[in-house]
């Protein structure tokens, strides 16, 4: 089938729940993708940053054919072989000591919810249930994760939503502490905001954020489902910051493209699940846990981080150019592979304009260009990606100062 054919389909058998852009791909290799008419893309979204190691590494796709062809999958009331060894790959390379498995990153947020306010009701005693989290924030669609992403865009419609979540605005330390109440468990954030603009706070907030953490006896959750594993140049985002959560959250890039989740904690919080808490039926199972084993150790052997921080940096320079050029780039900010220009209008007709151009770039937060490429990109790549991007900035910019007749801004 062709685009044409596949969006006809699409739009008359599958809910429509996505602003879809009109073409389909259909295969991948590396940073580079091919639409269902053939048409060839450089990848700068990456599957929304779960493709890290690019389309099809061919390490992740051995992993994956390999273990299809021995067994997809068993239940939980057995020990996986492929599920214990990378819970032992997170453990030895995380601040954890243990790890549960399940399928997407609102569902492990659901589980790091549950597991705050077990630890908290049988440590702390009844009433400290509440969790803080940040304005801006996202940390999923199901009715918990979406009450804890303090966006109203997304709860409205959904009401009566769970009770014990309050929020804070992201960076400001007095706040996080006026926030904090009689009832408070735990703070829930994104060590990089993402879905709300790739958004950075400063080491002191982190610093201050901890403390405030430790001194009033409250769980340090991270959602590191967008930014960790590898996306901002260190295995986990909150490595830059010096501080270390009780709880984290992953999934997005775990396995590689395959769909998975996990939850990771101290042994002192994860002892609150005893048999029977909590359960995935595919959580961790062999397919996607052979995959996640396969990322692992891609990850930590071939010097992706290492290329990460220095393209990222090679890239946001280039970016900062633009920004120099072209003055309806307000701002670029980002991390490692993380990586986002502020606009001043929206940024849906960019992307647009650069698919068009064969560039596969993402808006987020209506005026945020991000930029989440695997994180196996060449200076090339990139290169290739701002060429795009300028020649689309300047049609923006040449239309702006035609509209008007010349006078520039
Ligand atoms: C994408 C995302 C989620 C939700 O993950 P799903 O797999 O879509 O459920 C949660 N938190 C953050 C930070 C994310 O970026």
């Amino acid at each position: 089938m062709n685009n044409a054919q596949i969006v006809e389909l699409g739009k008359k058998y599958v809910m429509n729940t996505y602003g879809r852009l009109p073409i389909s791909l259909v295969k991948g290799q590396g940073a580079r993708v091919w639409d269902a008419d053939g048409r060839e893309y450089l990848d700068f979204l990456a599957g929304l940053a779960v493709n890290s190691l690019g389309h099809c590494h061919p390490k992740v796709v051995d992993a994956l054919t390999q273990q299809a062809a021995t067994l997809l999958h068993v239940s939980n009331l057995y020990w996986i072989e492929p599920q214990v060894k990378l819970a032992q790959a997170l453990v030895e390379n995380s601040f954890a000591d243990k790890v549960f498995f399940c399928n997407s990153g609102a569902e492990a947020n659901e589980g790091a919810i549950k597991l705050a306010r077990k630890y908290a009701k049988k440590t702390w005693g009844p009433d400290k249930y509440e969790i803080i989290t940040m304005e801006k924030s996202f940390h999923g669609r199901t009715l918990a994760t979406v009450t804890a992403t303090a966006q109203p865009k997304y709860q409205k419609d959904y009401e009566p939503l769970p009770q014990g979540f309050r929020y804070a605005p992201f960076g400001d330390l007095k706040a996080l502490e006026k926030a904090i109440t009689a009832n408070t468990c735990a703070i829930m954030v994104e060590p990089v905001q993402g879905e709300g603009g790739v958004n950075l706070a400063d080491p002191a907030y982190w610093q201050g954020l901890a403390k405030l953490a430790e001194t009033n006896n409250l769980l340090l959750i991270f959602d590191e489902v967008q930014c960790g594993l590898g996306r901002t140049g260190k295995l986990f985002a909150h490595e830059h910051y010096g501080v270390t959560p009780h709880i984290m959250t992953l999934a997005k890039a775990l396995a590689g493209g395959a769909p998975m989740g996990a939850l990771l904690a101290t042994d002192d919080v994860a002892q609150a699940f005893q048999p029977g808490d909590h359960a995935s039926t595919f959580g961790g199972n062999p397919l996607v846990a052979a995959a996640g084993v396969a990322v692992m150790d891609v990850l930590l052997k071939d010097g992706l981080m290492d290329n990460c921080r220095e393209v990222g940096a090679y890239f946001m320079g280039h970016l900062r150019r633009l920004q120099e050029k072209y003055p309806l780039i307000q701002g670029v900010r980002g991390l490692g592979l993380m990586v986002a220009c502020e606009l001043d209008r929206p940024g849906a007709d960019i992307v647009a304009e650069c698919l068009k151009k064969g560039l596969i770039i993402n808006c987020t937060a209506v005026k945020v260009l991000r930029f989440l490429p695997p994180l196996t990109i060449t200076k090339a790549d990139v290169d290739e990606a701002v060429a795009v991007l300028e020649e689309v900035l300047a049609g923006v910019a040449a239309a702006d100062s035609a509209a008007t007749g010349g006078q520039g801004q």
